[in-house]
């Protein structure tokens, strides 16, 4: 696989440390601790009502916790420093394109506000992240041409133009039919492989958490109750876990 054309990524390890935080009276994270090393691709996966989502945008910088601390390399993730920095890109559930875009300036638009680059340079850029995404020729189609899962994948060439060295997915096979899923679970696969991104992956798709999980958390109302390898987890002890593993449908 030739990898030349991609500015190479260590990944990057993130910290979380006794995390907390309420909504109202409702305790949503109740202590969450949890360490990814670089280049891994850690799942989160829980029930609906979890915590999931608010984990990752504390871990983004979009909460402020209660208590607790995120650590990307070391460094306190407070403001938007650390997270420029180390180029944290974040695939949100909705996939959150903009209709009246095309697909080439939905993936080119961090570049094209920020000024970064001259025009025919993000044409490029975005050609190379439409490539690795498999979407080579789609850049003048606009989003409500594709399907569900050709839009998360426009989501991710998105995410990947920042060049980023951890990348937090959001539920990123929902509402995908189990062929698109599957291109997701290889696509955040590749990314580690090819360029070493460290991955957060948010999921209630036990398929999905066991496809791409180097490990898999498991969260229960606002608590990390396993920690583990795949291959490991079906042994854990949790009963609320046991049941998630095997419940047909959830
Ligand atoms: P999930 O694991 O399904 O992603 P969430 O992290 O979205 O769960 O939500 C966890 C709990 O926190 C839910 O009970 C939800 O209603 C609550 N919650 C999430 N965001 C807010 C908010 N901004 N204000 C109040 N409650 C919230
Ligand atoms: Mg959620």
């Amino acid at each position: 696989m030739n990898t030349t054309s991609h500015a190479q990524s260590d990944g990057v390890a993130v910290e979380v440390r006794d995390l907390r935080k309420r909504f109202g009276t409702e305790e949503v994270l109740r202590g969450i601790g949890f360490s990814v090393a670089p280049g891994e691709v850690f799942v989160l996966m829980g029930p609906s009502g979890s915590g999931k989502s608010v984990l990752l945008r504390h871990i983004i910088g979009l909460e402020e916790p209660d208590a607790g601390e995120i650590r990307i390399q070391g460094e306190p993730v407070r403001g938007p420093g650390v997270l420029d920095r180390y180029r944290v890109a974040m695939v949100f559930q909705s996939g959150a394109l903009l209709n009246s875009l095309t697909v080439a300036e939905n993936v080119g638009l961090y570049l094209s506000e920020h000024r970064l680059r001259p025009p025919e340079e993000i044409r490029r850029i975005v050609a190379e992240k439409l490539a690795l995404v498999g979407l080579s020729g789609t850049e003048d189609k606009l989003p409500g041409q594709l399907s569900g899962g050709m839009r998360k994948r426009v989501a991710i060439a998105r995410a990947l133009v920042m060049e980023p060295q951890l990348i937090l997915y959001d539920e990123p096979t929902s509402e995908l039919d189990p062929l698109s899923a599957r291109v997701i679970a290889e696509e955040i696969l590749s990314l580690r492989d090819r360029i070493g991104v460290t991955s957060i992956v948010v999921t209630h798709d036990r398929d999905l958490a066991f496809a791409v999980g180097d490990r898999i958390g498991f969260l229960n109302e606002g608590r990390l109750v396993a920690v583990d390898r795949p291959d490991r987890l079906a042994h854990h002890p949790d009963p609320v876990l046991q049941r998630f593993l095997q419940a047909a449908t959830l």
